[in-house]
């Protein structure tokens, strides 16, 4: 989902211990918060990968591989600033997807939208594997998702906004569908056009 960029609320005033270097300790708490966003998002497959167009398997052993690739994308979502993260992203083809649930973490294997309310909403989304691009993307207000947890224990969730889009979102994902599939013919030609491979500068 989209970056939070705009979402530092770290900056509290609270390192009363390091009052001396406060600031010299936050530029450099902002720069390795960067470098980590940037390190993970080069760990996540980006538009072009074919893998972000196939379709993921259904799990079928909840196991400690299961548990630990949970955790390992829980900690890329988060380090690169998204709210949500599907395995397909990480080159796993596998139903699971993580995401943030109003600053919670979650998990939820196999899943499948079981309502979808009539009540829909157009907004700017974005995604971890299409940076820099925005689209609108319509979708239900509301539903009903349900699936498992890492230990295989049945989880039913009731999401609104803005969970609700995150979920439907990562589903998305599961079947080799991206925002720019869901979006306007004008904003997918604009995505398109900034998608289109350029020098990256820096790369390694
Ligand atoms: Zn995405």
């Amino acid at each position: 989902m989209a970056d939070h960029d705009h979402d530092h609320e770290h900056h509290d005033h609270e390192h009363d211990d390091h009052d001396h270097d406060h600031d010299h300790a936050d530029d450099g708490q902002e720069l390795e918060r960067e470098a980590r966003r940037l390190l993970a998002l080069s760990r996540i497959r980006q538009y072009g990968d074919s893998v972000l167009r196939m379709k993921a398997r259904e799990v079928d052993s909840f196991d400690a591989d299961l548990e630990r690739l949970a955790e390992r994308m829980t900690e890329l979502m988060h380090e690169a600033n998204g709210v949500g993260l599907a395995a397909t992203q990480v080159g796993v083809l596998r139903r699971l997807f993580v995401f943030s649930d109003e600053g919670e973490d979650r998990v939820l294997v196999n899943p499948t939208i079981t309502t979808s309310s009539r009540d829909t909403e157009l907004d700017d989304e974005g995604c971890l594997s299409l940076r820099e691009v925005l689209v609108p993307v319509e979708r239900a207000t509301s539903v009903t998702i349900e699936g498992f947890d890492t230990k295989g224990e049945p989880v039913k969730l009731e999401l609104e906004l803005p969970t609700s889009r995150v979920v439907q979102h990562e589903v998305d994902h599961l079947d080799g569908v991206l925002i720019i599939d869901r979006t306007d013919d004008e904003s997918r030609r604009a995505a398109l056009a900034k998608l289109r491979p350029q020098p990256v500068l820096g790369a390694r």
